[in-house]
């Protein structure tokens, strides 16, 4: 039993050092959180969407109804991880990227790398440390109601 538990508290340690990182991407205005009626999107596509991430303005964009602390977490996601696993994606043997459809391959394999990073990582989070990111979309939603 004893090397599980080890085992665990080293994965919480990892959680907490990237929730860690994720804070002060937030805090320090590295990246910030706005509110978008994605409904009323005019792109198709963008309709669909529950959150984007802007690298050329560092801006995460959260859906007004659906933009919750997990949606948060798969978009740092990108944030965290988006070069690296474009890299990676490119480098990978083109027969192991096959399953995937359309031209879009590579940002479809991340994608699928990304919601893995969201499932492990939303899941495991305290409800303190949810609370923490719920903050960060509650300020969002004061500026957003402020600029209605
Ligand atoms: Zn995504």
């Amino acid at each position: 039993m004893a090397p599980i538990m080890g085992g665990l508290k080293n994965l919480y340690n990892i959680r907490d050092w990237w929730f860690d990182r994720i804070v002060s991407y937030l805090m320090f205005g590295e990246w910030k959180v706005v509110i978008k009626n994605f409904k009323e999107s005019k792109s198709k596509r963008e309709k669909a969407l529950l959150g984007m991430t802007d690298p050329d303005t560092n801006t995460i964009l959260l859906d007004l109804k659906y933009g919750t602390p997990r949606i948060l977490v798969h978009e740092m996601g990108h944030v965290i991880f988006g070069d690296l696993l474009d890299e990676e994606a490119r480098n990978k043997p083109r027969n192991l990227l096959k399953g995937l459809r359309g031209s879009k391959k590579f940002e479809r394999w991340s994608e699928l790398r990304i919601l893995e990073w969201e499932k492990c990582f939303a899941e495991s989070l305290s409800a303190e440390q949810r609370k923490i990111l719920q903050f960060f979309i509650d300020e969002a939603m004061i500026e957003y109601e402020k600029g209605r």
